[in-house]
Order: C-alpha cells, then structure tokens, then sequence
C-alpha cells in the first residue's frame, strides 16, 4: 500500500501577528463550529482513498489550532480514522500526528486530551524569546508562557516537541538571538525551527520594514547580520546535536518531522480545509480558499462536491516533477539520491547535469558522495543560485 500524508488546516488565530500573510483571522461569530462541520464532512469524502493508501503522517496546522478546544480536535481526528477503517481496516495507522499550538491558547488538560487523542508531535510557535520582539511581532504571548506550556506538555506525555524561532528581525543582533537560541535549546526541544523573516507586502510588517524603505547600506547590513545568525545557528546546534537536516529545520536524531520530510521528497499528501495543497499520483490541487465558500459547501450540495471543493488542478509534466525534485532535494542536507532519481525519470542525473555538477563541485558548493549529491555548507548559503542553474 502506499503511504499518504494528510494536512488538515485551521484558518483562525486569537488575533493577526503583524508580520503574517498566512491564510488566518480571527474567528468571527460561529464560525468556528461551522468550520469544524465543513472539515468533518470534508475528511469523509476522503474514504475512497482508503483503498489505495494507510495514512501515514497526519499534521494540523494553521493559523492556531490550538484555539479549539480539545474536544474538537479529537472529534476531527476520530473522523479521519473512522473514514479510513470504514473502507479498510488498518488503513489508518500515522506514525506521526502532529498540532501546531501557540502558548496563550493551551493549558494543561488540553495537551492531556491531544496525547489521549493519538497527537504524539506539539509544534509550539515561539519565535522569541524576548519580550519586546515578541510585542513587535505582534504575538498574544510572552516567554514565559511559553515556558509554562513546554512545562505543562513535558507533564501531559510529549516528548517530541518543535519550536519556531524567527530570525532577520530588523534591529536583531545576533547576541539577542543567540540568547532566544540558547533559552529555547535548554528546555529540551527534540526539534527546532529556524526560519527568516520575510516581509510580506499587505501586512503591518510591510509598511515599517520593508526593504525599500531601507538604504543600501542598512539593507546590508540586516543581511550580513542575517547570516552571522544563520551560521551560528547551525554551528551550535551541531555541537549540542541538532542534525540540520534541512535548510531552516534541526533534530536531535530520530527526531526529524516526518511529515515535513513527505513534502520534501514529494510523497503523496491531501490537504484538508481552506486553502490546503494536495499532490496525489503528481497531480497538484487545493482546497478553495474562501471560507464561505468553504463553509456552504454542505452536506445538501454534495452533488459535484469534488468539483466544487478543489482548485488550480494541474497534472506536473516529467519536467517540472523532475525540478521539483531537484528544488526540494538540495534543500536537505542529504540532498538527492541518486539511485531513485534516475530510475524515477529513467535518466542518469549525473550526465543529465554533467555540465552544473562539475561547475558547483568546482568551486566547492557541491559534493557527490555516497550514492547522493547534496550541496555543501558553503553551497546552501547560496541555494537558490545554484538551484535555478538545475531548472531546466
Ligand atoms: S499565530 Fe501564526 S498563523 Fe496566526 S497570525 Fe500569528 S503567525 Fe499568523
């Protein structure tokens, strides 16, 4: 059988964080409720799968899912095992299910009832650990709460857990992160997340820190400080034994998000709820992303359903699949096997990129080893360039 990883996302949050451009709000009236049906009912329409696949990771994220109570989030869970027992028994078995929560939006009885739940993996949103940026960014919480919450869920059973950390904070030193890195590390994460800000155009963010309001010379600067962050990230994680297994994510071993690593090596994925990618057999699809739209698409207008619930279908040709592989293969540090790569598009990568892959090994950005190719330290600091010189 094969494997599926199924996403299921929750669109709402207490309040924006003034950098995000993520598809959340606010949840207005009974929308919550309203949403949690439309889930349920789309997570039904899944059971034709369960012939083909057994559910292998499951991952709820947002916005903040930790904003429902705990009861909803079982009565989803439930729903999405029954769908799959329904049609075939043992079909639902995830190794993995993981809740993203922020602190603010937890206690201790509701990391009990996700354990009891089947949720084995917490991904907490921290991004700080310093009070004032976390006020500049907008967030509903502060350090210590998070602390509290790590507490609690250390207590309710988890003992695979991620923070997210924001780097590329305007006016962010590296020895303010390092503090942020350093507070994180000590409480134990399996996992840590490191990802650098981006300044999405229509957000609060935008309007007071976008590059073009920055002189060449600030904007230097950020970015030189930018990357002192980024190696000494890597750096001293490495010597307390993270493993980077990708360009922003760092395990202690046996650690790494499996759901994450599906993406990555383009496994099947379905996404549920607005606005969530899925990839079957290398078709691309999503769920429509009005929620509304979402909403209304109820048990009486079931007919055409699946016409109605997916957009932006598209088949990926050998070209684009082979890119893909490529974009996301170099992203992780064991980079690409090259085994399973030619015998997937029944060509010799290795003579295919002849020509890149003497140039990059050249100057060092790249190795052959072990069956793989992956870039090196040096050759991930400038990824994208050496990316786009693969993209046919
Ligand atoms: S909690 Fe996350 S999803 Fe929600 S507004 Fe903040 S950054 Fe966006």
């Amino acid at each position: 059988m094969d494997r599926l990883s199924v996403y299921i996302h929750i669109p709402f949050c207490i309040k924006k964080c003034a950098y995000c451009d993520f598809l959340s709000a606010a949840p207005k009236g009974s929308e919550m409720q309203t949403y949690k049906n439309a889930l349920i009912y789309q997570i039904r329409s899944l059971a034709k799968l369960a012939n083909e696949y057994d559910v292998y990771t499951v991952f709820i994220g947002g916005g903040t899912p930790s904003i429902y109570p705990s009861e909803d989030i079982s009565d989803i869970l439930f729903e999405l095992e029954n769908s799959f027992e329904k049609v075939r028994r043992g079909s639902y078995k995830p190794v993995e299910i993981t809740i993203e929560c922020n602190p603010g939006t937890l206690d201790y009885n509701k990391l009990k009832n996700y354990r009891l739940a089947g949720i084995n993996r917490l991904s907490m949103g921290l991004q700080s650990a310093d009070n004032d940026e976390l006020k500049l960014l907008g967030r509903i919480h502060t350090y210590e709460s998070w602390e509290k919450e790590v507490d609690h869920a250390l207590r309710a059973g988890f003992t695979n857990i991620n923070t997210d950390l924001i780097s590329g904070l305007y006016n962010q030193s590296l020895d303010k992160f390092a503090t942020s890195l350093e507070k994180v590390e000590r409480h134990g994460m399996k996992h840590i997340s490191v990802y650098s800000l981006i300044i999405e155009e229509g957000t609060p963010f935008y309007e007071k820190y976008s590059v073009d309001r920055l002189s060449d010379e600030e904007y230097e600067k950020w970015e030189e400080e930018d990357r002192r962050i980024y190696d000494y990230t890597r750096e001293i994680l490495a010597a307390n034994g993270y493993r980077q297994y990708e360009i922003s994510n760092y395990a202690k071993p046996g650690y790494e998000c499996l759901h994450n690593l599906v993406y990555w090596n383009r496994g099947d994925y379905i996404g549920i709820g607005i606005g969530a990618a899925s990839m079957i057999h290398n078709i691309r699809f999503s769920t429509i992303s009005s929620l509304l739209d979402y909403i209304s698409l109820n048990e009486k207008a079931c007919d055409r359903y699946f016409e109605k619930i997916f957009n932006d279908v598209s088949r990926l040709s050998p070209n684009e699949q082979m890119n893909e592989s490529i974009m996301l293969g170099f992203r992780k540090n064991d980079g690409i096997d090259l085994e399973s790569f030619d015998t997937k598009f029944r060509t010799s990568f290795l003579e295919k990129y002849k020509e890149q892959v003497c140039k990059w090994r050249e100057e060092g950005m790249l190795k052959v080893e072990g069956g793989r190719v992956y870039l090196t330290e040096k050759g991930q600091s400038i990824s994208n360039m050496i990316i786009v010189d693969f993209m046919d």
